[in-house]
């Protein structure tokens, strides 16, 4: 018998699919949950059910709580995986999951909403011994002298940023004291308005740092593993372009120490699921900011090295079960890189939605493709603009770049603008070959390039 009878899968797109191979692959049934201009994706077709949850716009369907909470229990589905974006991160949507007396697929709601706030998110990693970024230790007071004091003792350049902020924004970086109590002043405005909590805190605003992450999992009977890090330092705009795992110069020992603490961390505030502490590092040192507590889009490269199916290990704790590892069973296998593939112009970057007249997905050894998109589908303007993602394995990083060459050269994707040709320029570039830059790398790469 299957560990959960029926999952009901709240997303689209490629982790949509992803979640029904896993659900399929352990004999569970699936209900695909969809809007109406998604009628036709992959795996609505494949699953074992559908429902039509509202219109186009996210707000109506994806987004529509008493929707898919009916929808699941009409379809008598025992579960719900949130994926991510949409509701995956919603501290209301798992309570009133759990409150209908279904499976929420991810933390309980309490840690959702402990690191949903990032004054207590972060308030509780100093608590656990996680190393977080210098700064105010909480919120900031209306006091402009107290703050300054803080800014001082700090080190100028600071960032303000908001408690309950998200998606890059909220925030505001602040060179000299002239800035501080203007830049105060708006940044708590701004995040009244956007969040509905105008609480800001400080941090010492670190220059050029690079995105270092590390991937957890924890199931209820107190185990708690990490599964090493992922280097997410190609970003524009604050979105990963490219993501890769082990991170280039991160030596066994560093992992060892950055990853046993995230570990600690989560046994400390009873983690459940599979889960990301995201840290800047530079100079040598891991730097906290926030946590992910859900899948990531860039899941697979840290799957790729380490052999585990992390959307199994959902599941399989969702259920009660144990993970199916100790740590000492994770071992990393060479290098695996994902390259996200967007439907937009590859030089200003505008979204380019419309009809696939012609789509065909690269393969060979050490490739995975993970897409929805098939000859025929019509990318849809009304979503993120992410159409799928190729991740490519080598024994070493060398090999795991050449293999990314060669399967972005076989891919065909006719009809619609994609991002593949920055992808192909990228991996020639020098310092992306040497590895180990800092997030403003691609951003600047791109403005050379562009004159
Ligand atoms: P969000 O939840 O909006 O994504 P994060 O706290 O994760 O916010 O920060 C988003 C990005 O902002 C980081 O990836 C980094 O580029 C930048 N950033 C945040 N805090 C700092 C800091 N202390 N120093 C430098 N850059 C920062």
């Amino acid at each position: 018998m299957a560990v959960l009878e029926k999952i009901v899968i709240a997303n689209r797109g490629e982790i949509a699919l992803r979640i029904l191979r896993a659900c399929h692959a352990m004999g569970i049934k699936t209900v695909a949950l969809h809007s109406t201009v998604d009628r036709n994706l992959k795996h609505v077709a494949m699953a074992d059910e559908s429902v039509c949850i509202g219109p186009a716009a996210a707000t109506d369907s994806y987004l529509n709580v008493p929707a898919i909470i009916a929808a699941t229990e009409v379809t008598d589905a025992v579960a719900i995986h949130p994926g991510y974006g949409f509701l995956a991160e919603n501290a209301d949507f798992a309570e009133r999951a759990e409150q209908s007396g279904f499976i929420f697929i991810g933390p309980r709601p309490e840690t959702i909403r402990l690191m949903g706030d990032k004054v207590s998110a972060i308030k509780a990693m100093r608590e656990a011994g996680v190393p977080c970024v210098p700064g105010s230790d909480g919120p900031l007071s209306e006091d402009s002298q107290e703050c300054a004091r803080i800014a001082r003792e700090v080190g100028y350049p600071v960032i303000i940023k908001a408690s309950a902020g998200g998606g890059g924004r909220g925030m505001r970086v602040v060179n000299t004291e002239a800035h501080l109590h203007n830049a105060l002043q708006l940044t708590r405005q701004e995040a009244a308005t956007a969040f509905g909590d105008p609480t800001v805190y400080l941090e010492k605003f670190l220059e050029n740092p690079r995105h270092i992450e590390i991937q957890v999992v924890a199931d209820e009977h107190g185990n708690a593993i990490h599964l090493g890090e992922r280097d997410c330092s190609s970003q524009r705009r604050h979105q990963k372009v490219i993501e890769e795992a082990p991170a280039p110069g991160i030596t066994p020992e560093q992992r060892h120490e950055i990853g046993m603490s995230c570990v600690e961390a989560c046994k400390r505030i009873g983690y459940r699921g599979a889960g990301t502490f995201e840290f800047l590092y530079d100079n040598g040192r891991f730097y906290f900011i926030e946590m992910n507590t859900r899948i990531q889009v860039e899941h697979p490269v840290t799957e790729r090295i380490t052999g585990v199916d992390l959307v199994r290990e959902q599941i399989l704790v969702a259920a009660g079960l144990p993970l199916s590892h100790t740590q000492d069973e994770i071992s990393i296998r060479g290098h695996a890189i994902e390259c996200r593939i967007n439907a937009e112009d590859p030089v200003t970057f505008m979204p380019s939605p419309g009809l696939v007249e012609g789509f065909h997905a690269p393969g060979g050894p050490g490739i995975r493709t993970e897409t929805h998109i098939y000859d025929g589908y019509r990318v849809p303007p009304n979503y993120d603009s992410m159409i799928g993602k190729i991740i490519a394995h080598g024994e070493d990083r060398e090999m795991a770049i050449a293999r990314m060459r060669v399967a972005l050269d076989e891919m065909v994707l006719n009809g619609i603008k994609s991002n593949v040709p920055l992808h192909k320029w990228f991996l020639w570039d020098r310092g992306f070959l040497k590895g180990g830059f800092n997030i403003h790398y691609l951003e600047k790469r791109i403005e050379e390039r562009n004159g």
